[in-house]
């Protein structure tokens, strides 16, 4: 549940009501709405709801005090209805414009990875990814350059001025990653790390979190709750698949999971065709789908040489490939921008 605050309430009473959250054993988070402050109660609750209810309803400079029906709270639209932006370096995610996330599965050398930075600049891309600390099935796969790739990917922010998002499997990797990195990003395998997910919510970078390929949609937004209630509200989502019974791509892209999104959270969506579908010939047509659907953005994996790269070399697109796709998501965002992002006219 949360408190909204009369639009006139005093400092005095905002402590008041915190101190008396916290006086039950709950964290109070506050967000400011149309001109007044909402606090929302986080923790067990329990069979308190109606005592607390009352009891903090009578408090000075309290309007009234709301539930929030969905088990994410932080997240979810009922408490915070205005869509989350995230500004990272010239970067603004969520904000209607595109964002567009392209780069090397991995990071695998200074040359493959400021070759592809370049020209996927040049191309229009908003933010570079690349992993330097990489998740693979197999002990035997290429493993990632860790630190060393972690420098590439800040050198190659110096050249293009993109900001650069990368991955982070473990907590004890957290700093230095965010030391190198724009943007962090938690893997599909570790969607329900909790204690990766905690210490992302204590820094100062956003994350991208990406569904667990098992995880329903609430599965994911709780634990995208464990960052945000962490500390960190710079969240963004991505849809990269779901395992399901179909064979013939690596995953399932959900596309409906897109709008649902929109309706359940104002965290931003990126969806990822790459790893959702695992075959390069139909990332642009998912591509263009996830922007129909109301995405905030596309992740892609594109590389100079896919059929050499050291992971994911079907679903890697090649830098003209990458052009092309951008010359076909760019009209069609603009097409429907104004559906999902419609111009307030004041
Ligand atoms: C990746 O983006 O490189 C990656 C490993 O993705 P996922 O966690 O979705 O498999
Ligand atoms: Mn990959």
């Amino acid at each position: 549940m949360f408190v909204v605050m009369t639009e006139g309430a005093t400092e005095a009473e905002i402590l008041g009501v915190k101190s008396q959250i916290l006086a039950e054993g709950l964290t109070p988070f506050d967000h400011a709405t149309n001109g007044h402050i909402q606090i929302a109660l986080c923790g067990e609750i329990g069979n308190r709801r109606t005592e607390l209810l009352q009891r903090f309803s009578g408090l000075p400079g309290v309007a009234s005090v709301t539930q929030i029906t969905r088990p994410f709270k932080l997240t979810s639209r009922e408490f915070h209805p205005e869509d989350t932006v995230i500004r990272v370096l010239d970067a603004a995610i969520g904000d209607g414009s595109l964002t567009m996330m392209a780069g090397p599965c991995s990071v695998e050398s200074r040359d493959q990875l400021l070759e592809t930075a370049d020209a996927v600049a040049a191309a229009g891309a908003t933010v570079l990814r690349g992993g330097a600390f990489k998740p693979r099935t197999s002990p035997y796969a290429f493993q990632g350059l860790g630190i060393q790739g972690l420098r590439y990917l800040a050198e190659a922010r110096e050249r293009t001025g993109l900001p650069v998002i990368t991955e982070v499997m473990e907590s004890n990797q957290v700093d230095i990653v965010a030391e190198y990195a724009d943007i962090l990003q938690i893997g599909t395998r570790n969607m329900q790390n909790y204690s990766l997910l905690r210490d992302c919510g204590r820094v100062a970078r956003p994350v991208m979190l990406k569904r667990g390929y098992g995880a329903t949609v609430e599965e994911w937004l709780m634990a995208a709750e464990y960052i945000v209630s962490s500390g960190n509200p710079n969240v963004i989502l991505c849809e990269r698949g779901i395992r399901t019974f179909e064979t013939y791509t690596r995953n399932t892209m959900d596309l409906a999971a897109v709008p649902l999104l929109a309706q359940l959270t104002h965290l931003p969506v990126i969806v990822d065709p790459s790893h959702a579908t695992g075959k390069r010939w139909l990332v642009k047509p998912l591509a263009i789908g996830g922007v129909a659907v109301g995405a905030d953005g596309v992740m892609v994996e594109v590389h100079p040489n896919p059929d050499e790269a050291l992971s994911d070399s079907e679903q890697q697109l090649d830098l003209e490939m990458f052009r092309d796709l951008m010359a076909a998501v760019v009209p069609v965002h603009e097409h429907v921008r104004e559906l999902y992002h419609p111009t307030v006219v004041v």
